[in-house]
């Protein structure tokens, strides 16, 4: 099975404030720590698809989106202490980059919805410093175009809404070209749920 990390939302986010200091004193060399999650979808998308099973192994972390997940760990001997959906998590995350300065990086959804997203980020945490943003409906041959523009705009954490596998796929093959940007956390439907 996919080792999922046995943390509460407060220690994730706290782990990424770690992960973003790391990577900017070391911004040559430190690569993205690749932040997933997993749900019934993703463990079922994994267990019939060997390629997607292998991307979620190349995660650094995987948090458990999905009680089902964290009611099965309970029968095991690693049992999760909760659930962390990506749509709390995210709160988390905005709270300590307001209290730490970190930057982030808006991608994915369709132009609309990620102008919206980036609005609402902005209104509820306006010390939240949002150094890009771009849709989410770009050919894999931008993909070096689009890592250029984030490593420049100097973004800490680069939240990935491209729709699940895309994403997971996206953020594993594209880590290597992202030197110092401290992590990049996939988000499924969370600008949708932001731009409410
Ligand atoms: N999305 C995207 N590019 C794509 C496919 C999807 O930017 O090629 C965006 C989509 O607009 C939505 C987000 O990814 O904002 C999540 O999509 P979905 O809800 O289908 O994915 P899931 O929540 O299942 O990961």
């Amino acid at each position: 099975g996919l080792a999922t990390a046995s943390v509460t939302r407060r220690q994730l986010a706290d782990c990424m404030v770690q992960d973003c200091m790391a990577a900017r004193n070391d911004r040559e060399r430190w690569l993205p720590k690749v932040v997933l999650s997993s749900n019934g979808q993703g463990i079922a998308l994994a267990g019939r698809d060997p390629a997607f099973a292998g991307a979620m192994a190349q995660a650094d972390i995987i948090h458990a989106d999905g009680m089902p997940v964290v009611l099965a760990s309970r029968l095991t001997r690693h049992p999760l202490p909760e659930r962390i959906a990506t749509t709390d998590f995210f709160h988390d995350a905005a709270h300590a980059a307001e209290r730490h300065g970190l930057r982030f990086y808006i991608l994915g959804a369709k132009e609309q919805q990620n102008r919206a997203a980036v609005e609402a980020i902005q209104r509820l945490y306006p010390k939240v410093e949002i150094v890009g943003s771009r849709d989410g409906y770009f050919a894999s041959d931008q993909d070096d175009a689009v890592c250029e523009e984030i490593r420049r705009s100097r973004a800490d954490v680069l939240w990935v809404a491209l729709g699940k596998p895309r994403q997971e796929y996206w953020a594993i093959r594209n880590r290597r070209n992202l030197q110092g940007v401290g992590w990049i956390k996939t988000c499924g439907g969370l600008y949708a749920f932001l731009a409410g």
